[in-house]
């Protein structure tokens, strides 16, 4: 009887959301065209929305050749990283210096010009045009509606509809679209952009938009693949992941933030000022002024959305760090802290006592140990005392500067003879720790990073700290006492794909580690060590969306926002429906997420 009931209520709301249908005596062709213009006005406006941001836009783009036993071989990467404008036309601010030129040039273009350039260059803003089906012409004017099927996009129940350019315009789109039947929001795109100009190329893609705690959905994920791509005189596949976040901080506004600061704040709590010491000393006022310059440095790539906030995965870190300092017991103050660079790169470094590891790296590492080795490696110059010159960003100054100038004023860089102690004094800290006999897996990241160093350059190249392979020889004892590589080996694993282990939140730049229950690899070409997979995020309506005429009430309590973004291989089986974060006690254990053996 109770099943009978709960099937019954289903029917009702599942039959509520399409109501329109009969509040009116439309004919069927009509209530289709009134479903269509709702979906493209409420595109348009979403569109208005996104300029009200800058996020950071970042690409990583790899080619592959096929290879019959081992699948997909990288023989090239690219990479870019900028800050995206969706007024008026679609800009790209890059971070990267040597990328500014090709930038400026290419936004005097009009926007549908702007495409892949296939072979004579890369236009990373190609990229950030895929996150907007057809600025100014998506109507039913200029595109065919083809309804195909409700179909369930996470939990977010979507119409379908096949959609194509029925003018000859540059750039259009034609494809599939999502659009979720509450509010007519386009969730997914996918396809390509016709006709491109003499000379350039579109290339196909699958277009993500994430609702985030302000009840928006907006651009986070795009993968986009291309066949037959020549790269000397061989044909390639080029794959490539785009990831967009930084969406609060790119929209902070100082006004709004100084009237926040007064209403919330009530009371000076003891914590806002535990990290001044009692500065009484001459030493202890040198500490406290490195301290201050580290914070600062932290900080303001925290404003960039360049750092994450401390989040979950932060105090993972915290606790690898931890184990360490309790079994070699050390005694470090101010007490040493962790934070994630949210960037694909795989690099790390540390300031004063703050120590931090790339979102690429932490997905890449095989298991707990080997983020061991290199937490252990910069806790390393922290208990060398090396000097990070944090002291000269106690000057405030120096932290003034637009975002994209952050890669080049806060590079940190070490001297060859400090990097060769921190080497040795990390053997030393591994030795007295609990990953002392499991280091097998770091020798063989290392032995991995080797045979893929020179085609893979890009995602090996430190953009803020040192990379791995800027440290020679590094671990050598680990490397070589670890087994051969065994790529046809599927219960060896020297990396993971990327995008394994982090969720990061591309409205509030939270990071914690994906919940997501490992797929067992069942070949050696779904084995994919530091490899690009297509994103399949789970969808969810986490946010009440406030409708447009609806009278003022109290905001309905949300949850936080989960930012969930996989490989396909690793969606299967997943429970996680809500956007729950992980409380200390059911934290994932590294090991257990996926490749630990
Ligand atoms: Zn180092």
């Amino acid at each position: 009887m109770k099943c009978r009931r709960i099937a019954l209520i289903l029917l009702v709301l599942s039959v509520g959301t399409f109501a329109f249908t009969a509040d009116t005596p439309s004919t069927a062709p009509e209530v289709f065209a009134k479903t269509i213009d709702k979906i493209t006005a409420r595109e348009a406006d979403n569109v208005k929305t996104f300029a009200k941001y800058s996020p950071i836009v970042e690409t990583y783009v790899q080619g592959f050749k096929k290879d019959k036993e081992l699948g997909r071989m990288p023989v090239e990467d690219s990479y870019f990283l900028g800050r995206a404008s969706f007024k008026t036309r679609l800009q790209d601010d890059s971070f990267i210096s040597d990328q500014r030129p090709v930038v400026t040039r290419n936004i005097l273009r009009q926007i549908k010009e702007i495409t892949f350039e296939r072979r004579t260059g890369w236009v990373p803003l190609g990229f950030t045009q895929m996150t907007i089906i057809d600025r100014g012409h998506f109507d039913r004017l200029h595109y065919k509606f083809v309804y195909r099927q409700k179909e369930f996009v996470g939990s977010v129940r979507c119409l379908v509809f096949d959609v194509v350019p029925t003018a000859k315009g540059h750039g259009m789109f034609l494809g599939r679209i999502w659009v979720e039947d509450q509010n007519f929001n386009i969730i997914r795109f996918n396809g390509s952009y016709v006709h491109p100009e003499e000379g350039s190329a579109f290339l196909h893609f699958d277009s993500w938009r994430t609702q985030v705690s302000s009840g928006q959905w907006l651009p986070t994920f795009i993968y986009s693949e291309e066949y037959d791509v020549m790269n000397d005189k061989q044909p390639v596949t080029l794959r490539g992941q785009t990831r967009l976040w930084g969406y609060a901080t790119s929209q902070s506004d100082t006004a709004q933030e100084f009237a926040k600061a007064f209403t919330t704040i009530q009371v000076d709590s003891k914590d806002a000022v535990s990290d001044q010491v009692d500065s009484s000393s001459p030493l202890a006022s040198q500490k406290a002024w490195e301290r201050e310059g580290e914070n600062n440095y932290i900080l303001r790539l925290e404003q960039a959305s360049l750092i994450a906030p401390e989040s979950p995965l932060s105090e993972i870190l915290d606790t690898v760090v931890n184990n360490l300092i309790v079994t070699n017991n050390l005694s470090i103050e101010p007490e040493v802290r962790c934070r994630v660079l949210l960037t694909a790169p795989l690099e790390s470094f540390a300031i004063g006592h703050t120590i931090v590891v790339s979102r690429g790296l932490i997905d890449a590492l095989p298991d707990e140990a080997s983020l061991a080795a290199v937490l252990a490696h910069e806790l390393a110059h922290v208990v060398l005392a090396h000097d990070s010159d944090n002291s000269q960003f106690g000057f405030n100054d120096r932290l003034i500067f637009p975002d994209t100038a952050a890669l080049d004023r806060l590079r940190m860089v070490r001297t060859d003879d400090e990097e060769k102690q921190a080497d040795e004094e990390s053997m030393t800290l591994l030795e007295n720790s609990p990953y002392k006999d499991k280091l097998a897996n770091m020798g063989l990241f290392l032995k991995q990073l080797e045979v893929n160093k020179k085609v893979l350059p890009n995602l090996l190249k430190s953009r803020l700290g040192t990379s791995f392979l800027e440290i020679t020889p590094r671990l050598a004892t680990v490397k070589s006492s670890s087994p051969e590589l065994a790529p046809k080996d599927i219960h060896q694993v020297a990396a993971l794909p990327l995008g394994s282990r982090v969720v990061l939140d591309p409205w509030s730049d939270h990071v914690d580690m994906n919940k997501a229950r490992s797929v067992p690899v069942m070949a050696a070409r779904e084995k994919l060590p530091f490899s690009l997979t297509p994103f399949y995020p789970y969808l969810t309506r986490n946010f009440v969306e406030t409708p447009a005429a609806a009278p003022t009430e109290t905001p309905a309590p949300v949850t936080l926002p989960k930012a969930d973004s996989q490989p396909v291989a690793q969606r299967a089986n997943s429970e996680s429906i809500d956007g729950g974060n992980l409380s200390k006690s059911d934290r994932v254990d590294i090991d257990k997420v996926d490749g630990g053996k």
